[in-house]
């Protein structure tokens, strides 16, 4: 174990650093108070011997400032004094020393309070490697509780809190953020045809035609049932209107059989929208809502769609060219 000695008297120091060394202990050295807590935190000894009357930082006041480094991890302090009334070692306890040893010192006891000391530390050590574990694991749960295990992305969990961020992004820094709702078109009907089985295949496949085409920076959850939500940093009606055309695209390209949709195959609708003015004060839900509307519009103009709303009360509510109608696609009949 490494261990400072601080102590201002050459003599005692040469004969405590022999007498810790001869017990197979690595020594370091300081002079004085404000030495001693240079060395403390340079060297990352975590056993301390200490001087009581030192000249400038003394034994008492060098206590008090190691217990306030909190990044150091615990440090063991036994302080070394001629000063041993009860007084005096309710002060030393009080100013943060663990233990005390009279001076003259004797040696049998010093280590043995040394000993004492290294056993409270390898103790210590252990619960912070067992706490350290356990946060880590803390850590996956977390990740665990905020996935869906059947499509393999965010569930809805998961989407709350990353939209709070992203809210909270916007609000305080305006770093707009885009939001595209889908949901797939006549999955009931996919289900009542096709079985469950293949229902909770076909929802895998839809979530993975989508993460095909994510950007690092792009977020994607399931809301429920056959609803997915989708977060992007973009900022442009335009941009994540495209973002949700290339989503629907992508689902439709897969070619998952479909004999009951328009289409012969599953498709997708999605309600995009992005944050702008008012939505500064508002919040996540409202632009999360807007999104849903959006959505709503593109079940209403036929399926395998994307409509864009904006928030009307501040810029960029102005819808951008729909590009299911730039396509030239007829509506479906049904919805
Ligand atoms: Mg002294």
């Amino acid at each position: 174990m490494k261990i400072l000695i601080a102590e201002d008297d050459a003599t005692t120091r040469k004969l405590l650093r022999k007498t810790v060394e001869k017990w197979g202990h690595e020594v370091v050295e300081a002079q004085d108070g404000a030495e001693a807590l240079a060395m403390l935190v340079q060297s990352g000894a975590k056993f301390m011997i200490v001087d009581w009357n030192m000249p400038g930082v003394d034994g008492i006041e060098l206590c008090r400032r190691v217990r306030c480094l909190d990044e150091m991890g615990y440090v063991y302090i036994v302080l070394v004094t001629i000063n041993d009334s009860k007084e005096d070692v309710i002060l030393a306890l009080e100013s943060g020393a663990d233990d005390h040893v009279s001076k003259p010192f004797d040696r049998k006891e010093l280590r043995a309070r040394v000993r004492a000391g290294e056993r409270i530390l390898e103790l210590e050590r252990a619960l912070r490697a067992e706490n350290d574990g356990l946060k880590s694991k803390n850590e996956q749960l977390e990740e665990l509780v905020s996935i869906d295990p059947l499509m393999d992305i965010g569930n809805r969990r998961g989407l709350f809190k990353a939209i709070e961020k992203a809210h909270h992004r916007y609000s305080r820094y305006g770093e707009e953020y885009g939001v595209v709702m889908c949901d797939i078109d006549h999955f009931k009907t996919y289900n009542d045809s096709y079985g469950h089985l293949a229902g909770d295949r076909a929802l895998r496949a839809v979530a993975d035609a989508m993460k095909g085409i994510l950007r690092v920076s792009d977020e994607i959850f399931r809301f429920g049932g056959e609803e997915l939500v989708l977060l992007t940093p973009k900022q442009e009606p335009k941009g994540v209107t495209f973002f949700a055309e290339r989503l629907r695209n992508a689902v439709e390209q897969v070619g998952i059989a479909h004999e009951k949709s328009a289409r012969g195959v599953l498709t997708v609708s999605c309600g995009a929208t992005v944050t702008s003015g008012t939505d500064v004060s508002s919040k996540w839900e409202d632009v999360l809502q807007r999104a849903d509307r959006a959505l709503y519009l593109a079940k209403a103009s036929g399926r395998n769609a994307v409509r864009y709303r904006g928030n009307e009360a501040g810029a960029g509510g102005v819808p951008p060219t729909d590009p299911a109608a730039a396509r030239g696609k007829a509506p479906a009949a049904s919805m």
